[in-house]
């Protein structure tokens, strides 16, 4: 005997629409107050997206950082899609992007390291970068 999550009214066991004001039975009160639930939360700027952009700025002076910049980026990007009412995409992006610009810069810092110190000493020099 399913109630009516809009009026309450109590209809046939087998009803699929409210006999009072139509709406459709199928939709089980939980599924109704997740929604109703998201769309209260769903206004604030996603974490991810925030820490990202947070990590991709340190990450320009701690390279290290870059990589968990890079993931956080993603994931930001991924609960920010066109189907998602989080804020912040372009915060996530961005993080992203300096993530991968500081591997670029650091890569780029150790190669050319390398290509400037003689043969030799190369080993040594990596291990205290
Ligand atoms: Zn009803």
């Amino acid at each position: 005997m399913p109630n009516c999550i809009k009026c309450g009214t109590q209809n046939a066991e087998n009803a699929v629409f409210c006999s009072t004001c139509g709406l459709a039975l199928n939709q089980s009160p939980m599924m109704v107050h997740t929604s109703t639930y998201e769309n209260i939360t769903t206004k604030g700027t996603n974490g991810f997206a925030i820490t990202a952009l947070i990590l991709g700025i340190i990450s320009l002076l701690l390279s290290p950082l870059s990589i968990l910049a890079i993931i956080f980026g993603g994931v930001g990007i991924g609960q920010t899609g066109p189907n998602s009412n989080y804020k912040g995409r372009g915060m996530a992006i961005a993080g992203l992007v300096l993530g991968i610009v500081a591997i670029v810069l650091w890569v780029g810092i150790l190669i050319w390291d390398f290509s400037s110190i003689s043969g030799s000493s190369i080993v040594g020099t990596s291990l205290s970068v």
